[in-house]
Parts: C-alpha cells; sequence; structure tokens
C-alpha cells in the first residue's frame, strides 16, 4: 500500500472501506462538542449502540418472567452462556467444548493456575514476562505463595535485552530450555500490554511442552485484536477480559479457554462450584462433584445475565463485521499511523519520539506503543485537549491504538496532524 499524508487520501481510503458502517454502530465521546479520536480501545471499548436494547430485553424478561426466566426467556438463562460459544470460538481460534464465559480476567487466572500450576519437589518453576501486566504478577505470586514457595526463586521472568524493548523469542525458549529440568508452567500474555508486541504463542508452547510443562496465555490485548488458534497451536489454557477490544462495558465478563484433552477428565483439580455441576443432575442437588466435561466444568456461579447481554451486543457485531475483514483492515490502518509517526519524525529537526511497537504486521496487532524523548506527558495532555484520547504508561509511553470497527484513516490523518503540532 502506497500511503499519503493527505486528506483527500484519508477520504479515499474511508470511503473504500468495507467496514465504514460500523463506526456508525458505536457512541463515540464528545469533546470540545465533536466526536473525539478514541484511540483508547485497547483499554475499554466503546458502547455498542444495541447494547441498551440488549439489557433492556433482560430486564423485561426479569419484570415479566421472575425466576421462570431461566427456562422461558427467548434465550433462557441457564443455557445464556452458550451463545457466546460460536463467536468466541472464532476470535480465539478453539472448539466449541474449549470455552467458556464466565467472572474476569484475573478470576479466571485464578481459577486456571490452581488446575495447571500444580508444583511438585522437582518441578515447581514458573517463567513468565518480566514486567507482566501487574495483576498476573500478583496472581502468580499469590498462587505461588499458596503452595508454600518462595515467589523469587519460583518464578523466572524474560526480560528484554539491555537497550531493546521487546522480548525476543529465543530468549524466552532460552530460558525455558535453562530450567526443563524444574519447569512446569510457561504464562506469557499473548501480546505485551506496554509494547504492543505479539509474542510466538505456537513456538513458546511447542517449547514449553517440549520441556514437560504446561503453557498458558492471558489473552487481555489479544482476544479481538489479532488473529489466534488457541486449539490449533496446542496451548493448554487461556483467558481474557471483553471490556477492551470486544466493547462488552466497564469490567465486565471475561472468558476462559482449555484445551479438549483435559476437559473431560474429571480427576483435573480445580475449585469447583454448582454451575460447573453436569447439567442433567445438577438440580438433584447432591454431594461429590461431577463436572460438565466440557470448559464449562470450570464454571462456579449462575451467569450475570444482564452483564452477558451487553457481551451478546458486542458480539453480534463481530460476527457482522467478521475478524477477517477486520485483521485486513487493522493491518492498514495500523500501518498508516506508523507511516504517519514516521513522516513527523522525520520533518522533525530533532528526534522527539520513537516506536516501540514492532514494526512487522505479524508481531503486532493495533496498538502503537510510542515513547516520548521529551515532553512526553504535556504532549500527552494536550492530545486529549485537541480532542484526542490516548493512555499514558509511566514513565514515558503514550499508546494509541486505532480500532478497525471504529476508528477511520482520517481519525489516523487528523491525529499525525495535531501531534506534529504539538511537537
Ligand atoms: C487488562 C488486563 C488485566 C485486567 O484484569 P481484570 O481482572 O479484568 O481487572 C489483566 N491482565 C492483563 C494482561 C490485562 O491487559
Amino acid at each position: 500500500m502506497q500511503y499519503q499524508n493527505t486528506l483527500e487520501f484519508v477520504i479515499q481510503m474511508d470511503s473504500n472501506d468495507p467496514l465504514k458502517n460500523f463506526r456508525d454502530k458505536f457512541y463515540i465521546p464528545i469533546i470540545n462538542k465533536k466526536q473525539c479520536i478514541y484511540f483508547v480501545g485497547n483499554s475499554l471499548g466503546l458502547q455498542p449502540k444495541t447494547t441498551q436494547d440488549y439489557i433492556y430485553n433482560e430486564l423485561e424478561n426479569w419484570a415479566n418472567y421472575g425466576v421462570e426466566a431461566h427456562f422461558h426467556a427467548k434465550t433462557s438463562w441457564v443455557d445464556y452462556h452458550d451463545i457466546f460459544i460460536e463467536p468466541l470460538s472464532k476470535i480465539v481460534g478453539c472448539l466449541p467444548h474449549e470455552i467458556v464465559v464466565m467472572n474476569h480476567l484475573t478470576v479466571n487466572l485464578h481459577l486456571l493456575l490452581t488446575t495447571f500450576y500444580r508444583p511438585t519437589k522437582e518441578r515447581y518453576k514458573i517463567i513468565c514476562e518480566a514486567k507482566a501486566f501487574p495483576s498476573d504478577q500478583y496472581a502468580l505470586e499469590s498462587q505461588v505463595k499458596l503452595h508454600e514457595l518462595e515467589p523469587d526463586d519460583t518464578i523466572i521472568e524474560v526480560a528484554p535485552r539491555e537497550g531493546e524493548y521487546n522480548i525476543r523469542t529465543e530468549d524466552i525458549l532460552d530460558t525455558i530450555d535453562k530450567h526443563k529440568n524444574e519447569l512446569t508452567l510457561v504464562l506469557f500474555d499473548g501480546i505485551n500490554y506496554y509494547t504492543g508486541k505479539v509474542f510466538d504463542m505456537k513456538t513458546i508452547t511447542e517449547a514449553a511442552h517440549n520441556a514437560g510443562a504446561y503453557c498458558g496465555f492471558d489473552l487481555a490485548h489479544a482476544a479481538g485484536n489479532i488473529e489466534l488458534h488457541m486449539h490449533d497451536w496446542d496451548v493448554d489454557f487461556a483467558c481474557w477480559c471483553s471490556y477492551k477490544y470486544l466493547n462488552s462495558g466497564p469490567g465486565n465478563i471475561a472468558g476462559a479457554y482449555i484445551h479438549e484433552r483435559f476437559v473431560s477428565d474429571a480427576s483435573m483439580p480445580r475449585m469447583a462450584g454448582w454451575w460447573g455441576y453436569d447439567k442433567e443432575s445438577r438440580f438433584k442437588m447432591t454431594k461429590n462433584f461431577k463436572p460438565i466435561p466440557t470448559a464449562e466444568g470450570w464454571q462456579l456461579s449462575n451467569s450475570p445475565i444482564i452483564s452477558m447481554a451487553a457481551h451478546k451486543a458486542s458480539l453480534d457485531i463481530f460476527e457482522e463485521a467478521e475478524m477477517g475483514n477486520l485483521l485486513k483492515k487493522s493491518k492498514l490502518l495500523t500501518g498508516y499511523l506508523l507511516f504517519i509517526l514516521d513522516k513527523i519524525n522525520a520533518s522533525a529537526a530533532k528526534k522527539t519520539m520513537e516506536v516501540i511497537t514492532p514494526i512487522n504486521e505479524d508481531d503486532r496487532g493495533c496498538q502503537v506503543s510510542i515513547l516520548m524523548l521529551q515532553n512526553g506527558k504535556e504532549v500527552f495532555n494536550a492530545l486529549k485537549k485537541h480532542g484526542v484520547l490516548s493512555d499514558w504508561r509511566e514513565p514515558d509511553v503514550i499508546r494509541v491504538a486505532p480500532v478497525p470497527l471504529y476508528n477511520s484513516f482520517e481519525d489516523v490523518y487528523q491525529f499525525g496532524q495535531i501531534l506534529k503540532h504539538l511537537i
């Protein structure tokens, strides 16, 4: 693609965009009396205009049927979570019985760690990325302590090399090899939240398995953003949230994936609850847990239908847009953003910023992280005054994520004009 830094070019790109009508399906926040340039879909995705109706519909079911809605609502509440299987298995790349929508991301991570982190005297070490998202660090640390082990001795972190920002795959593989006799678990993000780098999930999983360890991924920044094949890559488990790229609303219901080789094994250790109990006999309410032989066997509680309705509203839009189209546009759109940033750097007397996201389109999603070499915080604050919502990560990174569902090429162009002016 030959990009151009002109208004005519972006108007043409937007009018040729097969997904151009999807922007209108979302509420775009207003700053200075006009639609802002919303580049924080990696933090909280925008609200679909249909969400209110989906929620209202379940409130009506509750009003009209009361408890009977569990069985008599159009989508019966007891099986409500089943409607997520099809759209989500396309988004994360897995089989229907490998997926379940439940709880929140960190809760699901804990549940999965309870199953997959079973340290023994010989094998107890965990390999993960240095500076992982804090919640993941705390989850790992507390799990290790629950087993009466020392986090410092147990959790091996792989960091970028000196002077680099991204962790090299070869360094992850070397670390796995080095600890292969004591290793029991490898846990990474699908995408590093800080730099936007995509980890090579297939290769990391293979190396973990060769070392006799389980391998899991936190897909918070990957689900709905990049191509994923959890099953084909042979990943053991994964979890994600639904409020970032999946636009399901603040703190909304999350998801989990468990490879099929584990789901029908009733002996897999887990924290159990009644909603994970065999569906046929759940309401007999007898002793001794008998799990559903799918990922649903990890459910604890009955489903929060009102939040799930918002998740459904958003996933229906994904179904209509199709992941393949979104990925195609995403590559063009973020490619354009990188082109614009390059132009700004080239025209400045002195380099004022550096992109720390990998440039290669297979190694990133839509997010670009910009390391500000001077006045970073001032530029970030001024962007907001000029109608651009981006986010700030200490000490000096501005993250911008043009999301293919609702961002346009014109958004990226206007952002470039504003940023150039501010710098
Ligand atoms: C956003 C994010 C979280 C947030 O966890 P919640 O339990 O949803 O609050 C956790 N881990 C990663 C990697 C994230 O990006």
